[in-house]
């Protein structure tokens, strides 16, 4: 599955520590992250990550667009609720396409350790279903 990876500034740490302590769920996924994120998972935990733009300059839209095409399977985006942010219409942007999509999106960590555990279980199995759908009607093979 593709997951993507956010968390603002005073977040960052419990995203990292989830990633920590659950490493092995998240290797056998392919990740993406908004820049400063994705650099500090790469660096705590070793992991892959492919980094995008930083949040601010646009990483959030670059995963909006991701998500837009299906591509992701699942968000972790620990948002923090009482910053104000500059870039705060690409967070309502990029939450807003996860609902379009039906994508499992944890904006808190307490949820996000919910849905870490619900990817470590396969219960985001129809999701294959999806990319097989989306696949079959790109190839023009859907049945
Ligand atoms: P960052 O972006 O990972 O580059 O800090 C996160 C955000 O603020 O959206």
């Amino acid at each position: 599955m593709n997951i993507a990876l956010i968390a603002h500034d005073l977040k960052k740490e419990e995203l990292i520590n989830l990633t920590v302590a659950y490493r092995d769920v998240f290797a056998r996924h392919t990740l993406f992250a908004t820049g400063t994120t994705g650099s500090r998972i790469m660096k705590a935990t070793n992991l892959n990550v492919c980094c995008l733009k930083s949040g601010p300059f646009g990483g959030d839209q670059e995963i909006g667009a991701l998500v837009a095409q299906n591509e992701i399977d699942a968000v972790f985006f620990i948002r923090d609720p009482l910053a104000a942010l500059a870039h705060g219409s690409d967070v309502t942007a990029l939450l807003r396409l996860c609902d379009v999509q039906c994508i499992p999106v944890a904006t808190n960590i307490a949820s996000a350790e919910l849905l870490v555990k619900a990817i470590q279980r396969q219960e985001l199995g129809w999701r294959d279903v999806v990319h097989r759908y989306r696949n079959d009607r790109r190839n023009g093979t859907e049945g």
